[in-house]
């Protein structure tokens, strides 16, 4: 009889699984996942993430057990050890195919070539399926055969491509359910393709529609809050993507939308490997001569910049392993900007810290505050953060959540305590702004011109 073997990665799930779908058509199925100690610990990844995986192992373990599947949970401590891990079980246990599901970053590249390598060598036939993006990354192209530059234009093609292409899910037989009974919230952020389908079944129900007028006020926690199901695979993209689609508002059309920038820089990956490499993708950015300077990067890494609305959204970061969209995009811009850090150092610190790191998302992120993306934000576009925290956290009811120094502040000097309200700020114990934010502004913009004269 024939075996056929499942490697589970960022793929966490049975609903909507390419690679599991089509392994379990064979008859007899083993599945596995690896966590791998070396590659957590060069890539930074958070505890709250590594945590979140293993939490969501259990429950597919215990899922896959009613398909009678037979899941194995193993452990390497060197990447290099992965192929023959895997040749030890494709060996003992007789197995003829091996299923898995594509992953983009260049270290992940190269580990899953030298395991299809050895599987060929042994005879094993190797089954390997898109399944992070809607497209396979490198199909959505310009008119000349190129990358899209530029989001939007990206987008415009890919829905052409969505309306030519009809997709439909893959479904498994007997999807886990929700049972009412033991379902029951021990953490913010419960493993598992349940959770998952419960957020988005929620989030379609409360915010979906509205997403455009809500989604960038961090108080009112009105987003989807899916990014560590959807980085860890618990929830495929398609089905997000597909659930929404009959809903035709404003709202639903815009978070489609972010599901597809989330797309986009999987693309970009593929198409741009040196940003897997901490290399920009503007190379005369390079050039840029960075601050390295310790003691900002500990007042903005613990929250104590004395500007309230980055401090409350990296008070958010540490406490909770997440961060509003809009607060992500400030505190990166201000570490970049105004406090003129390398955005890589940013970056590496918001991986080691979220629990929905995501390497293509958080680089892309980071690359369009520092303006060294592509579609970034043009280098002469720097938010000012009093004037953001004003305009989206209007009552201040988001930093009182997470700087309780400042809960006695008004609504307006909420925003800068010392300009407005220096005697109540000295007496508060919140520090005092560590840059002048209109002074570092006009150095970035200035550097960042005589830059662009050789670009
Ligand atoms: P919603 O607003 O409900 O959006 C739905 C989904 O769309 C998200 O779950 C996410 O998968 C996708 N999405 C939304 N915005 C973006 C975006 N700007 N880029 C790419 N995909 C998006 N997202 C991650 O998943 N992992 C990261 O490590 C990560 N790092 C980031 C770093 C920076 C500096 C910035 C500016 C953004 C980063 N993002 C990252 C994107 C975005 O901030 C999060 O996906 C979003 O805040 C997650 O919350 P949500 O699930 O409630 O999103």
């Amino acid at each position: 009889m024939e075996k056929s073997l499942m490697w589970f990665r960022r793929d966490l799930r049975l609903q909507d699984n390419p690679a599991l779908f089509h392994a379990f058509k064979k008859e007899n199925v083993i599945a596995f996942y690896i966590t791998d100690h070396e590659f957590n610990s060069i890539h930074g990844v958070s505890m709250a993430q590594q945590n979140f995986i293993l939490e969501g192992i259990e429950l597919l373990k215990a899922d896959l057990q009613k398909l009678n599947i037979l899941f194995l949970s193993l452990e390497v401590e060197k990447t290099n050890d992965i192929p023959a891990v895997i040749l030890n079980i494709l060996s003992k246990e007789k197995i003829s195919h091996l299923f898995f599901n594509k992953e983009y970053e260049v270290d992940e590249k190269i580990r899953d070539e030298s395991v299809v390598h050895l599987a060929k060598e042994n005879n094993i036939s190797v089954m390997t399926f898109h399944d992070q993006t809607m497209f396979p990354p490198g199909t959505i192209k310009t008119g000349e055969g190129k990358m899209f530059k530029v989001f939007t234009a990206f987008k415009n093609a890919w829905l052409k491509h969505f309306n030519q292409f009809p997709f439909s899910l893959f479904e498994m037989p007997h999807p886990p359910t929700l049972s009412k009974k033991v379902y029951e919230k021990k953490t913010d952020w419960p493993a598992g393709e349940v959770e998952a389908h419960h957020r988005l079944e929620h989030f379609i129900n409360t915010c979906l529609n509205v997403y455009e007028q809500v989604r960038d006020f961090p108080a009112l926690d009105h987003t989807s809050k899916l990014s560590p199901y959807l980085t860890t695979g618990m929830i495929s993209l398609r089905e997000c993507f597909l659930k929404t689609y009959d809903h035709k508002s404003k709202g639903a059309e815009t978070w489609r939308n972010e599901l597809i920038w989330r797309e986009f820089y999987k693309h970009i990956l593929e198409a741009t490997p040196r940003v897997s490499m901490n290399k920009p993708f503007l190379l005369i950015t390079e050039k840029i001569k960075w601050d390295n300077d310790e003691i900002k990067l500990i007042a903005w890494k613990n929250g104590q910049t004395g500007i309230p609305i980055v401090d409350a959204a990296m008070r958010q970061l540490n406490q909770t392993g997440w961060m509003h969209n809009r607060l992500r995009m400030i505190t990166a811009m201000f570490f970049t900007k105004n406090l003129w850090l390398d955005w890589r150092v940013g970056e590496a610190y918001f991986m080691s810290r979220l629990i929905d790191g995501d390497f293509a998302a958080n680089n892309g992120g980071w690359q369009w505050c520092a303006s060294t993306g592509t579609d970034a934000a043009p280098y002469f576009r720097i938010f000012n953060p009093v004037t953001q925290s004003e305009r989206f956290d209007p009552e201040g009811n988001f930093i009182r959540a997470y700087c309780p120094e400042l809960k006695d502040f008004n609504n307006k000097s909420i925003h800068a305590p010392y300009e407005r309200a220096p005697l109540l700020a000295q007496a508060s114990g919140y520090p005092a702004p560590i840059v002048n934010l209109k002074e570092t502004r006009a150095h970035a913009i200035k550097a960042f011109s005589a830059l662009m004269k050789f670009a």
